[in-house]
C-alpha cells in the first residue's frame, strides 16, 4: 500500500497537489485543517477548545490532533496522502509508529517549497474564496508562517535523515509544479 505526505507551508499549495494526487493514485486525503475546521463547526467541546487557537494562527497540540489522525486512519482502507500532518517531529514519530502497527510506512514525503513573501500572497488571494479568518489577517499569516519556521520546519531534517524527502520547487505555476512532483514521485510508487 503507498502512503504520502504533502509537506509545506501554509500557503503552498499541500490541499491542491495533495487532491491531484490523491486522485492520480487513487489514495485517501486527509486533511487535519479540513478535520480541526469539522470539529470547530461541530460546536463540541474540543471545536470549542481548538477554535481560539486556530483562529491565533497556532498550531493546536500534539495529542488533539494525534488522536484524529488515529482516528482517521481507520476510516478507508486505501493508502492515505497525510496532508498538513505531520507539522511536529513528535506529530511524525507517532505517525511512523502508528503505520509501524498496521505494517505500513511512508514511501515518499513531497516537500513543496514556495518563498514567503508568495505565501503571503497566495494565502491573500486564497482568502476571496476559502470564507477563513486565518487567512484574512496579515498578523495572523505571519503567526502561522512563524510557528511552521519554528515548530514544522524541524520535520524536514526528520525526513531528510529518513532518506524519503523529495524536495519539490512550488514557486511556479500550478501546472508547472505538478509536473515536477509528478515526476519525483513516480520513482517512489
Ligand atoms: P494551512 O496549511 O494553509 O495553514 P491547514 O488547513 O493545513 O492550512 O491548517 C489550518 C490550521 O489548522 C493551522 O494553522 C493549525 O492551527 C491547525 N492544524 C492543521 N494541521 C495541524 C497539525 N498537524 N498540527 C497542529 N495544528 C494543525
Amino acid at each position: 500500500m503507498n502512503n504520502l505526505v504533502i509537506f509545506g507551508a501554509p500557503g503552498a499549495g499541500k490541499g491542491t497537489h495533495a487532491t491531484i494526487l490523491a486522485e492520480k493514485y487513487n489514495l485517501y486525503h486527509l486533511s487535519t485543517g479540513d478535520r480541526l475546521r469539522q470539529e470547530v463547526a461541530s460546536q463540541s467541546a474540543l471545536g470549542l477548545e481548538i477554535k481560539a487557537v486556530m483562529e491565533r494562527g497556532d498550531l493546536v497540540d500534539d495529542d488533539t490532533v494525534t488522536r484524529i489522525v488515529n482516528k482517521a486512519i481507520i476510516e478507508d482502507p486505501r493508502g492515505i496522502i497525510f496532508d498538513g500532518f505531520p507539522r511536529t517531529v513528535r506529530q511524525a514519530k507517532v505517525l511512523d509508529l502508528l503505520l509501524e502497527i498496521y505494517h505500513q510506512k511512508i514511501n515518499c514525503v513531497v516537500r513543496i517549497d514556495v518563498p514567503r513573501d508568495e505565501l503571503i500572497r497566495r494565502i491573500k488571494d486564497r482568502s476571496v474564496t476559502s470564507g477563513r479568518k486565518d487567512d484574512t489577517d496579515e498578523a495572523i499569516i505571519k503567526r502561522r508562517l512563524d510557528e511552521y519556521e519554528n515548530k514544522t520546519f524541524p520535520v524536514i531534517d526528520y525526513y531528510r535523515q529518513n532518506g524519503v524527502l523529495l524536495n519539490i520547487d512550488a514557486s511556479g505555476s500550478i501546472e508547472q509544479t505538478k509536473a515536477r512532483i509528478a515526476e519525483a514521485v513516480a520513482k517512489h510508487m
